[in-house]
């Protein structure tokens, strides 16, 4: 097939996974026309409940994964630590898949990810905070001394599989660093310097089959607990900076032709007291921090998602008004304090003011610290998106 042909409606696109992230997928992708296979071992998955098809299988099943193949014109994933073999099965048979394998590859292994980011820093100026990597089954605690003290305090991550802060351990000395290694089964992890943040911002760019890239403004971050709690566009901290702003969009920019990317990627920053700037992680897939693109820009993320994977031309990526999104975790259905039950949160409140967009994923369970939802407040300035989006957080009990 001529790898340059669009894949137009009606025809099937595939996606890995099929929680929130899928679920927006498909409900983008349905809405321009297409059809939409889901594959997510759940089989309550909140993607899988509204694509045309549910493959309920795990992401290794060959014959699952043959039954997508034989569908889609085209495949893409909601999550990096979907198995390496798993896209390279599509590819192999020649199946347009986006992100390509060797990106998301780098994206689910800290170590290889934050390198990467290392050698983009020679021309974006951008790279890691200092780090050091712990090898499973090469690294011994005894190790530990030659450490540089410039590591502590320090932040130990597993390289694979983390996500919402979670398989992090904050560490102030060495004997801190020998029992967080030992709680997490001693397999390969990174020390990070835990750095001092002014303020976090997310750079959300979308790179299409032929090159054609276009940026997002970025969306200033505060995370409570490791998950993400708000976004703030535009940034209220990046006010007045365009050059900083300029730097990180094209730092984004780097790292996504350096990679040949194809889709929507996301670039997290720290920025310091002192203006200096370091790229925390990427997430090959629109990103949560994201999410404020369906109601405040021309185009969503999730769209965009679907442009790209169907070679299809990227669509404008303008913010339309201020927007300030609030993510709603499964807490909210746990706010009596002496013995938790679970309720429903005041969706009516929530729904009482005409400029906040409820997004709620459909997931079955409400536990403490899951996803369950997010609202985008709109407003003519960023302070006034603030405000509603505080007010909106204080009637669901979110602690302000
Ligand atoms: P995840 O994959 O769970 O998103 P991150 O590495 O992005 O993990 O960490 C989650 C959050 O924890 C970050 O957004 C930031 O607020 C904080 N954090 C992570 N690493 C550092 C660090 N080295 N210094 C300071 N804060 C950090
Ligand atoms: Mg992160």
């Amino acid at each position: 097939m001529n790898t340059m042909t669009p894949i137009l409606p009606p025809a099937w696109l595939g996606i890995m996974g099929g929680g929130q992230l899928g679920r927006m997928f498909v409900h983008e992708a349905q809405s321009l026309g297409y059809k939409v296979c889901v594959l997510d071992p759940d089989e309550l998955s909140p993607g899988g409940a509204v694509a045309e098809k549910h493959l309920c299988a795990h992401y290794t099943d060959t014959v699952a994964l043959q039954a997508m193949a034989d569908l889609c014109s085209a495949v893409s994933t909601e999550f990096e630590n979907v198995p390496a073999l798993t896209l390279d099965f599509f590819e192999d048979k020649n199946i347009y898949v986006a992100p390509a394998s060797h990106c998301v590859s780098i994206a689910q292994h800290r170590a290889l990810e934050k390198e990467f980011l290392g050698q983009c820093a020679a021309v974006s100026g951008i790279g890691p905070v200092p780090y050091e990597v712990i090898s499973a089954g090469v690294t011994n605690a005894s190790d530990f001394a030659n450490l540089s003290s410039d590591l502590f305090p320090g932040i130990l991550k597993t390289i694979r599989l983390g996500y919402d802060g979670k398989g992090q351990i904050r560490v102030e000395t060495i004997s801190d660093l020998e029992k967080a290694w030992a709680s997490l089964g001693k397999e390969s992890c990174v020390l990070e310097k835990r750095m001092l943040l002014d303020f976090e911002v997310s750079a959300l760019v979308v790179r299409g089959h032929d090159g054609e890239m276009k940026a997002y403004p970025p969306a200033e971050n505060i995370h409570r607990n490791g998950i993400l709690h708000t976004s703030v566009v535009p940034s209220p901290s990046l006010k007045n900076k365009p050059e900083l702003i300029e730097k990180i969009t094209k730092a984004a920019f780097h790292i996504a032709s350096e990679m040949n990317y194809v889709g929507v990627l996301c670039v997290e920053f720290f920025v310091l007291k002192d203006g200096s700037v370091f790229a925390n992680e990427i997430a090959p897939r629109p990103h949560n921090s994201g999410h404020y693109t369906m109601d405040a820009c021309v185009t969503s993320q999730f769209e965009q998602q679907v442009r790209s994977m169907a070679r299809l031309p990227l669509g404008d990526v303008s913010l339309l008004e201020p927007v300030a999104m609030l993510n709603v975790l499964g807490d909210s259905w746990f706010k009596t304090t002496k013995q938790p039950i679970e309720q429903e949160p005041a969706w009516d409140r929530v729904l009482s003011y005409p400029s906040a967009k409820l997004h709620l994923y459909g997931k079955a369970s409400p536990k403490q610290g899951r996803k369950m939802g997010h609202i985008n407040c709109l407003g003519e300035t960023a302070a006034e998106a603030i405000k509603t989006c505080a007010a909106v957080a204080a009637d669901l009990g979110i602690e302000p």
